[in-house]
């Protein structure tokens, strides 16, 4: 959802947005940055980031695009897609780190890892490399079998290529299937290499709202957001072909 945001004057006698526990006077003022604020349609409620920070991150992540994905017209090895897709994700989460400090989206809260993840082909890759190389043999297995003890319910919901199939959100968002990836604690043991879909899925709401994975969510968006997802289609078409596969990100590990 795009939400209209405008100008925001901070006073200097308020606790800086930064989270520093400091007057705005005695913190980020002297950074001379513009802050903006929006207003979130349900509640009202209004939030304040630094739209500088911002600026400048979406700046790095658009220059990384233009010359190391956009400029790109041959086929890529795998290898080198991972590569860039590390790079981009690295740029991609400087952008959205402001926004970060106002979402409610907080280490633990795992309302969205039951909501369907979708992945592409290089994204798994670069999954299944990160498992590979910090996970024991054990461990593996451990994930193997979570991921296929809800293999039953996710082949009535997935096609048999893996595709998600829209018709069956809501089914899926009742069926309370968790993404293997989610820990004991609530954490995701993929974190650094979680996909692109995992790292956008800010939300403003009061994580009560997200508790029912069918309720309607106010979520950051902005068109940079669309640019780093049209970067990492192309990564995967130079590497795979046009017919690179797209699907859940669970049907990437299920057995046969
Ligand atoms: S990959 Fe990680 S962040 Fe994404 S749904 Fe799974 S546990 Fe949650
Ligand atoms: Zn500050």
């Amino acid at each position: 959802m795009q939400i209209n945001a405008s100008l925001a004057i901070i006073p200097k006698d308020q606790l800086c947005i930064c989270g520093s526990d400091k007057f705005f006077s005695d913190c980020c003022m002297k950074k001379d940055h513009i802050y903006e604020a929006m207003t979130l349609p349900d509640t009202g409620r209004q939030v304040i980031y630094d739209q500088t920070e911002i600026i400048m991150a979406v700046k790095i992540l658009n220059g990384f695009i233009e010359s190391r994905i956009d400029s790109i017209n041959s086929e890529l090895p795998q290898v080198e897609a991972i590569r860039k897709l590390k790079r981009l994700y690295e740029k991609l989460d400087n952008a959205l780190k402001p926004i970060e400090k106002v979402t409610s989206c907080k280490q633990g809260c795992n309302h969205c890892c039951f909501l369907p993840i979708l992945s592409s082909q290089l994204e798994n890759e670069l999954i299944k490399n990160y498992m590979s190389e910090h996970y024991s043999t054990d461990k593996l297995a451990e994930f193997e079998y979570k991921i296929n003890q809800n293999k039953d319910t996710l082949s009535q919901l997935i096609h048999i290529n893996g595709r998600f199939m829209d018709e069956n959100y809501k089914l899926y968002s009742t069926a309370n299937i968790p993404c293997s990836f989610l820990d004991s604690d609530s954490n995701c043991s993929i974190y650094n290499v979680r996909p692109f879909i995992c790292r956008k899925y800010l939300v403003f709401n009061n994580p009560t709202v997200c508790e029912n994975t069918l309720n309607k969510t106010d979520q950051y968006y902005s068109t940079y957001l669309t640019k780093v997802k049209d970067s990492i289609i192309k990564l995967n078409k130079l590497t795979y072909g046009e017919n690179f596969q797209y699907k859940h990100i669970l049907s990437w590990f299920l057995e046969n």
